[in-house]
């Protein structure tokens, strides 16, 4: 090969060098998948190309009605399998952006958390995806030529690399648009030159694929089964045949599918590696006619947090495919979900705008979002352990449905989980439905704490009431809980109501004799105490009172019944949001030895530092922020100098 101008040695992305070396180490197990992946591959090419068709004609070259396919062959002289498509193919910058780097966010993240434990990686890798470089699970070389659809033939690219660092990039020229992919096999590998073997792995994973794949007829016995066949060779129709029933897998009848195609059809319309955690599989027909094959995968992907991340429906219609990643078709909160709407209905040149404003495909979003619904109804009501793994997965995302479909909300409500202090782990697998069923006679409200952690959630004074009189208290502490809340007021009849808000009126709950009564004389004798700290707080707290929810802690911070939580205001501020400070009401725990103690200081120096503490350590129970730390250090140093009988005031001068 002659160096020309063109010619680039450029080195992979560093993740993707890595990677590549772990693929072929712990999936060398399950090696035939390679071709399962090219298949989908040329497959996803071949309906960008007709997607791409749909608003520029120019790019089928000719060819109005083409005739798409992926094409399998193997040269058993040369000792190579040839995968080609004639699909959109790649331009020099896509192949270096698409084939040289792993465009995924997240993928640094993803190669730290691998261990060196195959079994365990092989899990982790498939999640990720494995897509074009499995090739180098079976070849020790990969040639991969590809011309854009509408390019001049010149205009074609070849790559080519050994997968252990580096690879090449030329111009060159290639007649038919699309790309093909040859594998150099390594020498262990020669099993796969066999066109039965190729058929038996394109049958196990590839039947589905909508594209036909096309493979030389299998020669009679006594044949040459050696003779090449030269890559760009020109066959005829009585040379070739179809080898995958090349037709929409969710048209068929459901009788007629095995359980084993939906999983590979799932990995194909997922790019996942692993099998699907349950489906739903259903044709409808009526004013509009449609239908869907919608999956929910076994774990979140690496992009569930992306803004950017690419929905997961596919649009066809009438077994046409329109296009990928159809978020009109499913909401946001359900964008987890996998798989395939074909509406018999809609226009075939169908663009992204005119999704936007159909109501026919307002209905059919609706109708699917209700079967997704009814599939996790379903999970949870049946299958325990498959919801658990949904909700450890999808659950934050779920909750978002609350605020963003009214329409679904009270379905929505019952599908959510929960930690709670009965169950006392960061688990959530209480519903509302079961915590209601479980509420105190005369208890008319759903409990929670939110916070921003489990830890601080469980362990926050305002608990204490709630632990002691054994009511339930459900524990949030994911960031979109504050937002929960927020549009989740009420759940069958009863409302939610935050522990750390408002005045606590336990009601009935609260009525015990023996606490009711001396309320008012503890009232009485502690107003004065209560107000020299609120003025000894300057302005730090709004109000100073005794509490009802405190039985071991001294004090704890409330915030108003309507205003925005403490864990809201430090969710937004963590966002970067300006947030006017939350009005925060001091209470103080009378029976508890520090505020007695407090009661009787005489010395106002000490007693404003006493008060600043106690507001400071009640902060920081939830988890807060303190304006001034270090003069919350100061006073509290300065009371263990004085608990160890040292003179007073070495470290500092009050009121500083
Ligand atoms: P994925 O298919 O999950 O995106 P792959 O590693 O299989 O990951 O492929 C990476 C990218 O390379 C594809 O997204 C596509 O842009 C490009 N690509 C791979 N094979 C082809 C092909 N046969 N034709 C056109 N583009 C391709
Ligand atoms: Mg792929």
């Amino acid at each position: 090969m002659t160096d020309t101008a063109n010619k680039e040695t450029l080195s992979f992305q560093t993740e993707a060098r890595q990677l590549l070396q772990l693929m072929i180490h712990s999936l060398y197990s399950n090696k035939e998948i390679f071709l399962r992946e090219l298949v989908s591959n040329g497959s996803d090419a071949c309906d960008k190309l007709r997607f791409e068709a749909l608003t520029d004609a120019t790019l089928l070259e000719d060819d109005d009605d083409p005739e798409l396919a992926i094409r399998v062959s193997v040269d058993a002289d040369a000792h190579t399998v040839t995968v080609a498509d004639n699909g959109v193919g790649m331009s020099r910058d896509e192949v270096v952006a698409q084939i040289g780097t792993i465009a995924k966010s997240g993928t640094r993240e993803f190669v730290e958390q691998l261990t060196g434990d195959q079994a365990k990686d092989a899990l982790l890798i498939g999640q990720f995806g494995v897509g074009f470089y499995s090739s180098f699970i079976v070849a020790d070389r990969v040639t991969l030529t590809t011309r854009r659809a509408g390019l001049p033939a010149d205009d074609g690219v070849r790559w080519e690399s050994t997968g252990d660092g580096d690879y090449t990039i030329e111009t060159a020229s290639k007649t038919a648009r699309g790309t093909e992919v040859t594998l150099h096999l390594r020498d262990d590998e020669h099993e796969l030159l066999s066109g039965h073997r190729l058929r038996a792995i394109l049958h196990k994973y590839s039947d589905h694929i909508t594209i036909p794949i096309v493979m030389r007829k299998e020669t009679p016995p006594g044949a040459d089964i050696n003779k090449p066949t030269p890559p760009d060779a020109e066959e005829t129709e009585t040379e070739t045949e179809t080898v995958n029933q090349a037709s929409a897998l969710w048209a068929r009848q459901k009788s007629d599918i095995t359980e084993a195609q939906y999983h590979e059809f799932y990995k194909h319309v997922a790019h996942d590696f692993e099998a699907p955690l349950a489906y739903v599989h259903a044709k409808v027909e009526g004013r509009q006619e449609y239908t869907v094959l919608l999956y929910l995968p076994q774990r979140a992907p690496f992009d569930l947090w992306d803004r950017e991340q690419r929905h997961g429906i596919k649009l066809y219609v009438r077994r046409v495919f329109i296009m990928d990643g159809a978020e009109q078709l499913m909401p946001s909160y359900l964008r987890f979900v996998r798989g395939v709407i074909d509406s018999n209905d809609l226009p075939l040149n169908v663009s992204r705008e005119i999704l936007q404003h159909s109501r026919d495909v307002e209905a059919i979003k609706t109708a699917s979002v209700k079967r997704v619904l009814g599939l996790l109804e379903n999970l949870a009501e049946k299958n325990a352990d498959k919801y658990a793994t949904v909700w450890r997965e999808f659950g934050r995302v779920v909750k978002e449905g609350v605020g963003e479909d009214g329409g679904n909300k009270d379905r929505i409500a019952r599908l959510l989980r929960f930690a709670s202090t009965r169950m006392d782990t960061d688990e959530q697998t209480v519903s509302l439905a079961d915590y209601v069923e479980r509420m105190a006679q005369g208890q008319g409200k759903v409990y929670y704490i939110t916070a921003d952690s489990f830890a601080a959630a469980r362990n926050s004074p305002h608990l204490e009431i709630f632990r002691k009189k054994g009511i339930e208290v459900l524990l949030l502490h994911d960031r979109i809980d504050e937002w929960l809340v927020a549009h989740l007021t009420e759940f069958d009849g009863h409302s939610l109501a935050s522990v750390t808000k408002g005045d606590l009126d336990l009601g009935d709950l609260a009525k015990d004799e023996a606490e009711a009564k001396p309320r008012k004389e503890t009232e009485a004798r502690f107003t004065p105490v209560l107000e020299r700290i609120q003025k000894a707080l300057g302005g730090k707290a709004k109000e100073v009172r005794l509490t009802d929810r405190l039985t071991e802690s001294p004090a704890c911070l409330v915030t108003e019944q309507d205003g925005m939580s403490a864990n809201l205001e430090r969710v937004l501020r963590a966002a970067g949001q300006a947030v006017p400070d939350v009005p925060l009401v001091l209470e103080i725990n009378p029976t508890h030895p520090i505020v007695t103690r407090l009661k009787d200081e005489t010395d106002e120096a000490r007693f404003g530092d006493w008060s600043h503490i106690l507001f400071d350590q009640a902060m920081l129970a939830e988890g807060g922020r303190l304006a001034d730390p270090a003069g919350f250090v100061k006073r509290l140093n300065e009371l263990m100098l004085t608990m160890a009988g040292e003179p007073k005031s070495r470290l500092w001068t009050p009121g500083t």
